[in-house]
């Protein structure tokens, strides 16, 4: 269905020389158009392993991802509508902000969208901070221009892995509000965590996973208020 911005089926991967052990395992769940979707588990659960599956960076040993109807595979047109966030965005510090993020878009080789720029860094919120170089910035606002990096050009699907990892809690506030921005008007995210507490009020919907295998799915009013033990371990820092 084209309208439908992810549908997961079967999803299964399994590390070459890890034998006996799944990183995810016959995962399935959808999410649909506006929603903030919070994908909660602990370390080693397998959250990246399933959002580089989503990226088309790692392919899957068996399942199938559509993303708008599309099924995902290595390079698959449709991942021009996907914007992806992943540790360890390198800029080059004695430029600022916005040339960074000018340099890389026009590295792209996509045509050039100012109102599509400015409204990425607009959401971003970095302010006048755009102008300097980024060797003065924050790790927070390094971070949020990473995220920037990731709005560029809208896609309607945005793909967050681990956003607020190493992140103060005014800097985790300002990080939820760039989510909540980015949703609104019928755009799509997801956002990794291992934090109930970081992801229950930016989310709409959680999935959470453990081992490899979904454990719950839903709304999260429907899901955080059911005092699992999993979760309760998950809200802790
Ligand atoms: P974290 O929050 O620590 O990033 P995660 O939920 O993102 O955890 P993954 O990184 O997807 O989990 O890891 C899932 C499992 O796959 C873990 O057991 C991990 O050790 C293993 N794994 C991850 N990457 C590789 C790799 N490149 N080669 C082999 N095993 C891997």
């Amino acid at each position: 269905d084209p309208a439908v911005p992810l549908h997961i089926t079967g999803l299964t991967k399994r590390y070459a020389g890890s034998v006996d052990r799944y990183a995810v395992r016959d995962l399935g769940f959808s999410v649909e158009r506006g929603q903030v979707l919070g994908l909660l588990g602990p370390n080693g659960a397998g959250k990246t392993t399933t959002l580089r599956m989503l990226m088309g960076l790692i392919t899957p040993d068996a399942g199938e991802i559509r993303v708008f109807g599309q099924r995902i595979t290595p390079g698959a047109p449709v991942l021009s509508r996907v914007g992806a966030f992943v540790e360890g965005a390198g800029f080059l510090p004695h430029l600022s902000g916005r040339a960074n993020l000018e340099l890389y878009w026009r590295a792209t080789g996509r045509p050039a969208a100012d109102a599509h720029l400015d409204e990425a860094l607009e959401i971003a919120g970095l302010g006048d901070a755009l102008a300097r170089a980024v060797r003065t910035y924050s790790q927070g606002m390094r971070q949020r221009l990473a995220i920037a990096q990731a709005m560029l050009g809208l896609p309607d699907l945005l793909i967050l892995d681990e956003p607020t990892n190493g992140l103060d809690p005014p800097q985790i506030r300002e990080m939820r509000e760039v989510m909540i921005r980015y949703a609104a008007q019928g755009r799509t995210v997801i956002v990794s965590s291992h934090l109930l507490a970081e992801v229950e009020q930016t989310c709409t919907h959680l999935v959470v996973m453990d081992r490899g295998r979904l454990l719950q799915a839903g709304p999260v009013a429907e899901i955080a208020g059911t005092g699992d033990t999993l979760l309760a371990t998950l809200a802790r820092p």
